[in-house]
């Protein structure tokens, strides 16, 4: 694969200071970066690494915003966005451009059962907005059930149907979201004890909360496949299959939100192939073509694209299918193809990253339950492993947010760029990571978790 170590170029701190001073004067930064993380200016990256002005290495467990499946400056995809730009840099969306159609043909040729037709849009949160306005227009129905511990974009809606802190601050109580439980054993809201349990109490709730909400004024239930930034957690086996069931019986749009979790990222194309998990309507972005240039898009079924034969689906946007992203989702899409890298992803999840995470639990009293697939893993972190007591309270900030910001500082002091929200940290590096790239950041993963250790009941002894 092509995540080859990456060599700063030399160092140049005083330009370093200048572009961070700049960017704090003048970028008014999203809320990852808001006061809560001060980053590095960025001088370079490349494959699974990134390096500032200093010359300091990091290895990126983060994968940006684990949108770089394929890591960063991938040659053949760079050329190809060069290419691209220098035959046809942009062009309207209603013309037959063959970038836009080639990306379309790949994207459809490996997403599941009959999600052939494509939507293009620019990212993951106006995919669901559309995906959402399309199950709306085709049912005729207004409400759309979403579950908590979810994230599905920053725009209007998808924040609204996110279910976790970030939507507060926004939250108009959007007319139409209902949110649900979802499966989760772990911190099970249904009291199973088992994944059989689990599963068939939360499909009994989804039900409960449908018949409640009148189905026939729901149009869609959207999940994410496995639920991503809100803690990569695995629904159960029957579950998918049994939201299906459900969306037929009562006439919903089932909607899977892919926008992390495929492309490559779970050792299959789509997470959906793990659970064999048909959708009406599949969100993408990010891993598509590994956010080199913005591109999103909703995989629409054969009945929904019907709808649309007699009349226009009222939505587009200006720069849908972009010629230069839809040559980078190409080159991408052949690249991952050629180098086999979905295979290496599930290589690396079965074979180092899921042993390596479980050994670690063995040893660090702050982890509480390790779960993932392919290169999509997460610690869920904890104060005491008994009572499963998060190691920091729920949306934790400043002094109370401790064992977490700790974690960190030792990760990054020692190379290693984590993943970190609220008391878990996720392992989502590139799926093109080297194993010996791997097997050096689980080393300083395994060592900068006995800063969270420090603050378990275990090492306080209460
Ligand atoms: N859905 C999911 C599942 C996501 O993880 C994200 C981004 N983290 C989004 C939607 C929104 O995508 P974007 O930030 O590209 O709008």
């Amino acid at each position: 694969t092509s995540g080859g170590a990456a060599v700063p170029a030399r160092p140049d701190p005083a330009a370093g200071r200048a572009v961070h001073a700049t960017d704090r004067a003048h970028v008014f930064h999203s809320w990852s970066a808001q006061g809560k993380i001060d980053p590095p200016a960025v001088a370079g990256a490349e494959g699974s690494s990134f390096w500032d002005y200093e010359g300091k290495r990091y290895l990126d467990f983060t994968s940006g915003l684990v949108f770089t499946n394929i890591g960063y400056a991938h040659p053949k995809v760079v050329a190809a966005i060069q290419e691209q730009a220098a035959k046809m840099c942009t062009f309207a969306p209603a013309f037959a451009i063959e970038a836009r159609a080639e990306a379309a043909r790949l994207i459809a040729e490996r997403t599941p059962g009959d999600l052939d037709k494509i939507f293009f849009t620019n990212g993951g949160a106006d995919a669901v907005e559309h995906a959402i306005r399309m199950a709306r227009v085709h049912t005729g129905r207004p409400k759309v059930l979403s579950a908590y511990r979810s994230y599905h974009g920053g725009t209007e809606q998808a924040i609204n149907l996110t279910g976790d802190p970030r939507r507060w601050a926004s939250d108009t109580g959007t007319a139409g979201v209902v949110h649900f439980h979802a499966p989760h054993l772990y911190r099970t809201q249904f009291y199973a004890q088992t994944e059989e349990e689990e599963c068939e109490r939360a499909l009994a709730h989804l039900e409960q909360t449908l018949v409640y909400e009148g189905p026939h004024t729901v149009a869609a239930v959207i999940l994410e496949t496995i639920p991503g930034t809100a803690g990569i957690m695995m629904p159960p086996p029957g579950y998918l299959a049994g939201v299906r069931a459900l969306c037929d019986k009562y006439g919903l749009v089932f909607v899977l939100d892919e926008v992390m979790a495929g492309f490559g990222r779970t050792g299959t194309w789509f997470a959906a192939d793990l659970y064999d998990a048909v959708p009406d309507l599949m969100t993408f972005a990010k891993g598509v073509n590994s956010g080199y240039v913005p591109l999103g898009g909703v995989a629409i079924s054969e009945k929904i694209a019907a709808t649309f034969e007699d009349r226009p689906y009222p939505g587009g946007l200006t720069y849908s299918g972009h010629p230069l992203a839809c040559g980078a989702a190409v080159a991408t899409l052949q690249v991952m193809a050629e180098e086999g890298i979905v295979e290496h992803a599930a290589h690396l999840g079965e074979h180092v990253i899921g042993p390596a995470l479980r050994d670690m639990a063995e040893r660090h009293p702050s982890i509480g339950e390790v779960r993932g697939t392919g290169v999509f893993w997460a610690l869920d972190l904890v104060r005491d492993r008994e009572t499963r007591e998060p190691l920091v309270p729920y949306n934790a900030t400043g002094p109370d947010n401790a064992p977490m910001a700790d974690f960190a500082a030792a990760a990054k002091r020692n190379g290693l760029w984590p993943f970190v929200n609220m008391n878990r940290t996720h392992v989502v590096p590139p799926c093109t990571i080297t194993e010996a790239e791997l097997k050096e950041g689980l080393e300083v993963l395994d060592e900068a978790l006995t800063a969270a250790d420090a603050h378990t009941t275990a090492a306080l002894g209460g």
